[in-house]
């Protein structure tokens, strides 16, 4: 089924899938895949092409069941495509799509930056060089959330291009200026780029916030010039993470041995609004030590958002936080939730001003 069996170098493989038999999962792709790949789809104008990327995280299938899917019924995008699977060695570690990235390896999408370190780097440095030749009008990066929620986009700059991009898949935007090493912050400069985040792993929805975005991504003629609707925007998130080495647990009282303790339903909270005073898990007297807050200039205590009160980890101002993670696994390796503070009595401003 996967004709893949060609290297293009040390770090990826050209996969040539025409149309897929109607029998192709996701889970079946991914099984026969020989590793990470780049691909390619003919459209009707061959003098442009669109960039789709997936899998950066081997836990988020809904991009390459959207993939999947649009191969299966046979489409013609309106432009050229140029692709990439990332993760696939870790979506395939059992349970499938249960592994971010494989044990003892690096989280891929953050490695588009120099260094370029190890395997992961290599492929993220070799995807890079293909963009940058290649020239796409756009880029779509397609994620999901570790807990539930909307979907959103994430962009480094807001412009319209960005704009038209977002509401093709999402009704929220979040505009970060953080520098984590991803794909999308390499390629801003390169082409209109977004990150989408289609929803919680697992979700039915997010499985349609994929497959409807991408259709519209692909078959549009015209993607970066007019945006669909008004998007809600938060900007300049931080993020709120673990200080190095601690742990974290979720529960629905404190944990003995555990600093930092957070409820499991904790992502009921994604895109809603929190209250100085709001019980966000449970904590030790030294407990706060154990949490962090970075911003894009700098990292810092978490005082100004989070306090400790009588064994309770409590709102000390107002925020509206978004992707919040109830994995302990991913709430240690890469943060627990990020956070954009709501001036008290003008919400509106900073908020969803726009
Ligand atoms: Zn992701």
């Amino acid at each position: 089924m996967t004709d893949a069996s060609a290297p293009a170098d040390a770090h990826w493989f050209d996969w040539h899938p025409g149309r897929l038999d109607p029998s192709t999962t996701a889970e079946s792709l991914i099984r026969e895949l020989p590793g990470p790949v780049r691909f390619r789809l003919a459209g009707r104008d061959r003098s442009r092409r669109r960039a789709l990327t997936t899998l950066l995280h081997g836990n988020e299938p809904s991009g390459v069941r959207a993939l999947v899917r649009y191969l299966v019924e046979g489409r013609t995008p309106a432009t050229d495509v140029l692709g990439f699977l990332g993760a696939v060695e870790a979506a395939r570690v059992e349970p499938f799509f249960s592994h971010r990235f494989v044990e003892g390896g690096r989280d891929l999408n953050r490695c588009f930056r120099a260094p370029f370190r190890g395997p992961e780097g290599a492929l993220a440095q070799a995807c890079l060089e293909t963009l940058s030749a290649e020239t796409p009008e756009a880029l779509v990066d397609l994620h999901n959330t570790s807990g539930r929620g909307p979907a959103y986009a994430v962009v480094t700059e807001t412009r319209s291009a960005h704009d038209a991009l977002a509401t093709l898949f999402a009704d929220h935007l979040i505009v970060t200026d953080l520098q984590l090493g991803t794909l999308f912050e390499a390629t801003t400069p390169l082409c209109p780029s977004v990150v989408v985040e289609c929803g919680g792993v697992g979700d039915p929805a997010a499985d349609a916030v994929a497959y409807e975005g991408l259709c519209r991504f692909l078959e549009s003629d015209s993607v970066t010039t007019d945006a669909r609707h008004r998007l809600d925007v938060f900007t300049h998130p931080v993020r709120v993470e673990l200080a190095p080495g601690q742990r974290v647990a979720f529960a629905r009282r404190p944990v003995p041995g555990v600093d930092v303790v957070l409820d499991p339903d904790l992502d009921r909270h994604n895109f809603g609004t929190i209250i100085p005073g709001e019980t966000l898990g449970w904590i030790t007297e030294d407990g706060l030590g154990s949490l962090q807050v970075r911003s894009a200039s700098a990292v810092g205590p978490v005082g100004h958002l989070l306090t400790e009160r009588a064994g309770r980890l409590v709102a000390a101002a107002t925020f509206r936080p978004l992707m919040i993670t109830t994995r302990a696994d991913i709430a240690e390796s890469d943060c627990l939730f990020y956070a954009v503070a709501v001036a008290p009595r003008r919400p509106e401003a900073t908020a969803s001003a726009r």
